[in-house]
């Protein structure tokens, strides 16, 4: 955590689903921004996390191959196991 107040990794890991959602006010989502900006790691993290909403709002409107979800699945734990082993 920055002594500005600025959200640290956990924080913005956090905050993504609600920052995706659209519901954070707009000070929080401003910072939640700049730190996408300046962290790659967590950038990459938003990335998935917005084409796993693209890939799961396409299921709610369609019928996905079972294969695609399990390559989902699949890239999810890796992403966990990453963000688990990591830093
Ligand atoms: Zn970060």
């Amino acid at each position: 955590m920055g002594s500005d107040g600025s959200p640290d990794c956990e924080e913005t890991i956090e905050r993504l689903y609600i920052y995706l959602d659209g519901e954070l006010t707009e000070e929080r989502r401003v910072a939640i921004q700049a730190h996408l900006d300046d962290c790659s790691p967590c950038l990459d993290a938003y990335d998935f996390e917005a084409e796993l909403r693209r890939v799961i709002a396409m299921k709610c409107r369609d019928h996905v191959p079972e294969s695609l979800l399990a390559r989902v699945r699949r890239a999810l734990e890796d992403e966990e196991r990453r963000a688990g082993s990591g830093a």
